[in-house]
């Protein structure tokens, strides 16, 4: 089964049919550590090529427990770009739209860990020590070891 950007279950034989006239694209990650490589550049809205990246890697909402996928999400600037914050796609993840503006109203941060995963920070007064990665939209992180489950 293939899964497609809007969380379908496509049987692979559709799939093969399907891509046969699509234009391809491809992604590529810098020792599998989920750097996407090239693509970076610098104006406010991302390209299609970057969100292509983006959706190959994020899938979905980054904001931990969030489900919305990919298809239903903005590009999200790490740091905002009012800021300083590039629209690379090393420093930009997806977002969906209330979680996009709801951290530009508040002082939640976002900020991207060593294995390539974007962290959502909430404020001190919110911090419970809760999980701040969201896994939702990559269940096959919990077949990995399990130093390599973790944020
Ligand atoms: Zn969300």
């Amino acid at each position: 089964m293939a899964v497609t950007g809007g969380g379908s279950l496509l049987p692979m034989g559709d799939l093969i049919r399907m891509a046969s006239h699509a234009f391809h694209y491809l992604a590529v990650f810098d020792h599998h550590t989920s750097q996407a490589l090239y693509l970076g550049r610098t104006k406010r809205i991302a390209s299609p090529a970057q969100r292509i990246v983006l959706h190959a890697r994020d899938r979905g909402c980054t904001r931990l427990g969030c489900t919305v996928p990919g298809y239903w999400c903005q590009v999200h600037h790490l740091t905002d770009w009012k800021n300083g914050g590039r629209t690379d796609v090393d420093t930009t993840t997806l977002a969906c739209g209330p979680e996009n503006r709801m951290i530009e109203t508040t002082k939640w941060t976002t900020h991207r860990n060593t294995k390539g995963r974007t962290e959502w920070v909430p404020p001190p007064d919110l911090d419970r020590g809760q999980h701040r990665v969201n896994g939702y939209h990559h269940p096959e992180r919990y077949l990995l070891p399990e130093d390599d489950q973790g944020p």
